[in-house]
């Protein structure tokens, strides 16, 4: 039932240079796994500081390894529904990791 991946991309927001490291895509698996960003055509952050909407577009397919170069940047102001999206997307799957990690723990009978 996946939402999204983690996406191993950092960079410093444009506006206010804040460190930018919890991007995201659902291009993959949805399955909480860690990507690299030439293995997805679409990622986003917003920046925690600002808002600051940043999100990458492939520019177009390509075969040979991705550079971030082949990529659009789109930067925005985030609505507040973006904003919130992101962060409950991130807070859920926080919360997940703590139940499912209380499950195991559960069936080792601690
Ligand atoms: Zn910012």
């Amino acid at each position: 039932m996946g939402m999204f991946d983690d996406v191993k991309f950092k960079m410093k927001c444009p506006k206010c240079k804040t460190k930018m490291d919890n991007f995201q895509s659902k291009d993959g698996d949805c399955a909480m796994f860690l990507l690299e960003f030439w293995e997805v055509n679409n990622f986003y952050d917003s920046c925690h500081n600002c808002n600051t909407w940043v999100e990458f577009f492939l520019k177009k397919k390509m075969n040979k390894k991705r550079t971030i170069q082949d990529y659009e940047r789109v930067v925005k102001i985030s609505t507040d529904e973006e904003e919130k999206a992101h962060r409950k997307k991130y807070n859920d799957f926080a919360e997940m990791l703590k139940i499912g990690k209380f499950a195991l723990n559960k069936e080792n009978g601690q």
